[in-house]
């Protein structure tokens, strides 16, 4: 339950982070050209920042079970980040059985 909480809260601070992008973005026409570069620039670090944050905090919130040997596992942050995904599933090399599959997330207690 408590890491079903944190997903949801980076899952907030990411559609926070869009709102302020896109009111920052309608805000174009009404404001001097350097403020408006301002606010674009300042939305687009908070987004940023955001971002990282959710992917640390999904990150650390649970492992993966290997679809082929059934063994469990926590994959390393580079290929957390750039393994393919559903929502569910991520695509990662198993390291007890070398093999890749779609493996099924399972959230730590
Ligand atoms: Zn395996």
């Amino acid at each position: 339950m408590k890491d079903l909480t944190i997903i949801l809260l980076s899952v907030c601070i990411l559609l926070i982070s869009l709102i302020l992008i896109m009111i920052s973005g309608s805000l174009f026409a009404f404001l001097p050209i350097d403020w408006s570069i301002l606010l674009v620039v300042l939305s687009s670090i908070t987004f940023i920042i955001a971002l990282i944050a959710a992917i640390l905090m999904d990150y650390s919130a649970g492992d993966y079970e290997c679809k082929k040997c059934g063994q469990r596992f926590k994959p390393t942050l580079g290929a957390y980040v750039l393994g393919a995904h559903t929502l569910t599933t991520r695509y990662l090399k198993c390291p007890h059985c070398k093999e890749k599959s779609f493996c099924k997330r399972k959230l730590s207690e």
